[in-house]
């Protein structure tokens, strides 16, 4: 038996980094799911990945800040599989063009709330219905370490959109915490994924940020997906509303060791 058997989960972002990670973890968990993206060539990739290891699985294309998208994700879930018990809100983009509040155009700062804020809104507006209809279950949804403390490097937009994720998953794990539904965010550092490493686009700008990183590394997105798992599955059964930090000691850290 895998730890998520025959839970149905949907996972958005899920062509890329952590997204398609997870995806991997939960189908050999024993999970069916169901995939969103907007980059259908990816996605594919990531459906045919998980065909591969023999889980039921489907992909759907959906824009998270398209309400019309969001409710046809959770209706496709509801068809190909009559429930929806974890739903990990974690599409996310980073603009290049985000910095600080003088730079920073107010469309970029739009977008970026389209997708990183409104998009886990409505994820947990249509897809919250067939959870409860389902029992209940699992809410994660992506913020970052960013939330948590400011930087030099300034990405204003992002910054304040993952905060907003944060104070809207305490709300939603307190609003249903009677009705078998919890939810937490997780709150990865920085990831070796095509999100950061196309920000981080020269050797000096990663050094940059490898410094403030304890552990002196990047991390992993099968890592983050250890850990949507972890809240995902019953053995988190009591944890409900954290901000579930997986950042090599980022946050912990006054000044990093020298080598
Ligand atoms: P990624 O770029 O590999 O994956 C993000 C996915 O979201 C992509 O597949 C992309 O196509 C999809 N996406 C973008 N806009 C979308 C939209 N409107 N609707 C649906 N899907 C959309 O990056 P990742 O690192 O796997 O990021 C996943 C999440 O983790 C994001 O929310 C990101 O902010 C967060 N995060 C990443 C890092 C990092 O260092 N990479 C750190 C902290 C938090």
């Amino acid at each position: 038996m895998g730890r998520l058997q025959d839970q149905v989960a949907l996972i958005t972002g899920a062509a890329g980094g952590i997204g398609r990670a997870t995806a991997l973890r939960f189908a050999a968990e024993g999970a069916k799911l169901v995939l969103t993206d907007i980059d259908d060539t990816e996605g594919a990739q990531t459906l045919q990945q998980v065909q591969a290891v023999g889980a039921e699985v489907i992909y759907v294309h959906a824009d998270v800040s398209r309400g019309e998208d969001c409710q046809a994700m959770v209706a496709a879930a509801e068809t190909a599989f009559d429930g929806l018990h974890i739903l990990f809100n974690n599409a996310g983009i980073m603009h290049p063009e985000d910095g600080d509040a003088m730079s920073t155009e107010e469309h970029i700062w739009d977008l970026t709330m389209a997708i990183n804020l409104r998009g886990v809104y409505l994820g947990c507006k249509y897809g919250i219905p067939l959870m409860l209809k389902s029992g209940g279950g699992s809410i994660i949804n992506t913020a970052s370490f960013v939330a948590l403390m400011g930087a030099a490097t300034p990405q204003l937009a992002y910054t304040a959109s993952k905060g907003g994720v944060l104070a809207m998953t305490r709300e939603l794990a307190v609003i249903h915490a009677r009705q078998n539904l919890r939810c937490n965010a997780l709150c990865p550092g920085p990831l070796h994924t095509k999100m950061l490493m196309d920000f981080l686009d020269t050797e000096q700008k990663k050094q940059r940020r490898l410094v403030h990183i304890p552990m002196g590394r990047f991390g992993l997105a099968t890592e983050m997906a250890d850990a949507a798992l972890y809240l995902a599955s019953s053995e988190s059964s009591y944890v409900n509303g954290t901000e579930f930090v997986v950042d090599g000691g980022i946050t912990a850290a006054y000044v990093t060791p020298a080598d």
